[in-house]
């Protein structure tokens, strides 16, 4: 599922996203166009434009899985905090999300874990049992 279909003009700077399929939206000095919102990734732009795309996507299931999450979250009354810990517990569930000073596992192998530690350092640990 596309979340942000969206870019930047590198001639006038302006930030465009495209919201739904037929949201047609140009820049401000007209070189660039994005379309498509969440259906597909549009672009339309004069011969010598150039821009950076800021789109970005997830697997279908993992967005129907936040959806369902901010549904049930609304349905049982929480505030816009309890609305977003559900999206941020449905995303951590996925290992999308990981927790303040948490390592991120890079790689498994046999008895032996590369980790991502909360400093940017990485490291490698053989298991001990
Ligand atoms: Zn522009």
């Amino acid at each position: 599922m596309i979340v942000q279909n969206a870019i930047i003009c590198n001639k006038c700077g302006e930030l465009i996203i495209s919201k739904h399929r037929h949201d047609y939206v140009e820049c401000k000095c007209g070189d660039c166009v994005v379309d498509g919102g969440q259906e597909y990734l549009r672009r339309v732009y004069k011969p010598d434009a150039s821009y950076g795309d800021l789109s970005w996507s997830i697997e279908d299931e993992i967005y129907k899985e936040c959806a369902a999450a901010v549904e049930h979250a609304i349905d049982t009354n929480r505030n816009k905090f309890g609305i977003a810990n559900a999206v941020l517990r449905a995303l951590r569930m996925r290992d999308r999300v990981i927790a303040e000073g948490e390592h991120r596992v890079m790689a498994a192998y046999q008895d032996e874990l590369m980790v991502v530690e909360p400093d940017g350092t990485v490291n490698r640990y053989k298991k001990v049992m």
